[in-house]
């Protein structure tokens, strides 16, 4: 038997007869490159030959079977002396023109009087018109009248009849190749059409079921390629548990922390760092995505952990996507981390030379317990004493691969991730099958549910004005975003630069500081810090302000050009206020006319919950753009719509678990084998 990795050869290398080696480097414009692309470059349609369009009920543009009888056919010749044969079609409804260049010898096989099946694109100038149209007689066809052939997408370079030839010798020649890389039992406990019919089933059906039976296999194959590769690592992890350390379960640093934290826990938080514990306790390796709302409570979750671990000798990290984010959790505990005697180092892009070779130095010899920071925490001249859990912030905007390559510093491997865009959790479990996941479902109590308004008209915009004048003279804070950092694109986006100058020009009597992303971070920690410090009424920012910012006192929220954000983007920036004790709002200016802008608006008005929002924003995305799926390897699933098909994905998922777990987390089947190795690869 042949090498079932063949199948992932260049084209050229197989004998496919009456395939030319300019067809074979042509294909590449469609994405075919290899055997297995070939094969599965699954049509996006079919056409039921049983099933003909009435003339007059074509579309222009439309791919299009229509039966009738032939009229008018004539020879001509083109101004560059090509032969043109025409002719018409009628099927008593109306008539379709029909012209085919550089066939000749047509004039001879097509007969006047006699009944034709025509396939092609349906074009619409005076009359209708198909331009080298399939053919096919209609009293020969009547006994292959079942017969359902693909439509693929394709290119000027290839007609339907042409692809459809090169798919057939491919089929005919070496399906054997595609040996099945879905595991016996599983195919049968579940009921999973074989590959190779599959394959030859999805290209050229005998009857629609063979067509629904050969989507749902591959369907499944796609996803157990994907959820076994993830589960794969996730076994391999745990495998290691309860080897290499134990824990004393004392909390004397938690206590304390606790104590003079001047609040108590919410329920959810009890229930999350509880769940956290007892994993630790077992010697468990702690790989958690910890979901919350915004303004959740997910940093003090966070902290108590860290300071578990650093109880018990180990140094934590705690990352952030952005220096702002960094250096605002660096400086919130900071402080009472040192009172407890615990050392706290922020070391972010910003810390340069003398000082970053210091707190370096420090890291690797252990005298840092807890260092904050950014995306500087990966490079490789970071090295740790006792690296004993690492947490990352907002992780959404950070990459798989980033998260393995910091993992691999620890001396353990604890990892919790935090997430303020939630998923529902079946789908999380999926994307982030190697995480658990935990969810803080309750807010802090005190809260007061942001009040939202969409302004779409200058009277409202200058009543909304006057409003936020209002609160700042309270001694309110207020934030104005702006989506793009310089005048660009059309006129009418507002950058930064200009609403700053229209903000101060409003509210003379305040005091506004500007924040974007080209700034220094030196400036940024400055002006931030001046916010904070009620130092500055107002702060007109890029969504550099997105993410995690505090500032309790800051009680409005307004957001030009909303109609420029994702639903995650608002939301996020929405919890920026609502964090304190004075009742919040938000004002979401646009004046847009787009159905999909709108939607967004009116769920922004309609709701604070985060999850809802997701939900929402699942439903009005496409499934690429949604929160950390593009780096997950599930956006470029090709035939799961990972929105619609969350109960096929939840299954795929349970059938992979069960598969590890009885295999003791080892992948038995040499060609799953294979191609989960194919598509991990692709993924880096
Ligand atoms: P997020 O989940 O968005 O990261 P944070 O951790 O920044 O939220 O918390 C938001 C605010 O809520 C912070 O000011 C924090 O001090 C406060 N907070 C957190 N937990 C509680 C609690 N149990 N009771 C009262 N306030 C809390
Ligand atoms: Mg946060």
């Amino acid at each position: 038997m042949e090498r079932y990795d063949r199948v992932f050869e260049p084209l050229g290398n197989f004998e496919l007869k009456g395939i030319t080696d300019k067809s074979i480097e042509k294909l590449k414009n469609l994405g075919i490159v290899t055997l297995y692309d070939l094969f599965y470059y699954f049509p996006r349609n079919y056409e039921d030959r049983t099933n003909f369009k009435s003339i007059n009920q074509l579309k222009e543009g439309e791919y299009a079977v229509i039966k009738g009888k032939l009229f008018g056919i004539e020879t001509l010749r083109t101004r560059t002396r090509k032969t043109m044969i025409k002719a018409k079609v009628s099927d008593g409804t109306g008539f379709v023109e029909l012209v085919w260049f550089q066939m000749p010898y047509l004039k001879k096989s097509l007969k006047m009087g006699d009944e034709y099946i025509f396939i092609g694109n349906v074009k619409r100038g005076y009359n209708y018109q198909m331009t080298n149209p399939e053919y096919r007689k209609y009293a020969e066809s009547k006994g292959v009248s079942k017969e359902i052939l693909p439509i693929y997408s394709s290119n000027k370079d290839f007609n339907q009849r042409s692809l459809r030839k090169i798919v057939k010798t491919a089929l005919d020649s070496y399906t054997e190749l595609f040996q099945e890389n879905i595991p016996e039992e599983i195919l049968k406990k579940y009921s999973i059409a074989d590959r190779k019919k599959a394959l030859k089933d999805i290209h050229f059906p005998k009857n629609t079921r063979d067509i629904e039976e050969a989507k749902r296999r591959f369907a499944i194959e796609e996803l157990l390629i994907l959820e076994t590769g993830i589960l794969e690592k996730r076994f391999a992890i745990d495998s290691m548990n309860n080897e290499m350390y134990v824990l004393e379960d004392n909390k004397n640093l938690v206590k304390k922390f606790l104590g003079n934290l001047g609040y108590s826990l919410t329920k959810a938080q009890k229930r999350v760092v509880t769940e956290i514990y007892k994993e630790l306790n077992n010697g468990k390796i702690i790989n958690r995505l910890l979901q919350g709302d915004v303004g959740s409570g997910k940093t003090i979750v966070a902290v108590i952990m860290l300071l578990y671990m650093i109880e018990n000798s180990y140094q934590g990290v705690f990352m952030a996507p952005t220096e702002i984010l960094a250096t605002q959790h660096y400086l919130s505990i900071a402080d009472t981390l040192l009172e407890l005697g615990i050392r706290v180092e922020l070391l972010t892009g910003s810390v340069k030379g003398r000082k970053k070779d210091a707190i370096l130095e420090d890291i690797k010899n252990g005298k840092i317990d807890l260092i904050v920071g950014t995306h500087s925490l990966i490079e490789d001249n970071v090295e740790f004493h006792k690296l004993g859990l690492i947490v990352i912030d907002e992780q959404h905007r950070f990459g798989v691969i980033q998260r393995k390559k910091l993992r691999e510093k620890g001396v353990i491997a604890n990892l919790i991730v935090m997430s303020a865009t939630p998923i529902p959790r079946s789908l999380a479990l999926s994307i982030y099958g190697d995480l658990d996941v935990s969810i803080i479902d309750e807010m802090p109590p005190g809260r007061t549910p942001v009040k939202t308004k969409w302004i779409n008209s200058s009277s409202d915009a200058e009543k909304a004005y006057s409003f936020i004048q209002k609160k700042l003279t309270e001694g309110r804070q207020a934030y104005f975003v702006a989506p793009l950092i310089e005048e660009s694109e059309k006129l009418s986006f507002k950058s930064v630069q200009e609403l700053f100058k229209e903000v101060t020009r409003r509210f003379p009597q305040c005091r506004a500081g500007l924040l974007h992303g080209r700034m220094k971070n030196s400036e940024k920690d400055e002006i931030m810090h001046f916010f904070k410090n009620h130092k500055l009424d107002i702060l007109v920012a890029t969504t550099v302000i997105e993410v995690g910012i505090n500032v309790p006192n800051a009680s409005i929220m307004v957001i030009n050009n909303t109609e420029r954000f994702g639903l995650s983007a608002l939301h996020q920036l929405r919890g920026r206020v609502g964090r304190g004790i004075h009742p919040s709002y938000c004002f979401l200016f646009s004046e847009t006319d787009n159905d999909v802008s709108k939607s967004r608006l009116m769920i922004m008005e309609s709701t604070t919950d985060g999850f809802k929002i997701a939900e929402e924003d699942l439903r009005l995305r496409k499934p690429g753009e949604i929160f950390g799926i593009r780096q997950s390897g599930f956006s470029d699933l090709k035939f799961i719509d990972i929105i619609h098909d969350v109960k096929t994905i939840k299954m795929v998922r349970d059938i992979a678990y069960e598969y590890l777990r009885k295999n003791s987390g080892k992948i038995k089947n040499t060609h799953l084998r294979i191609d989960i190795d194919n598509k991990f690869l692709e993924n880096l």
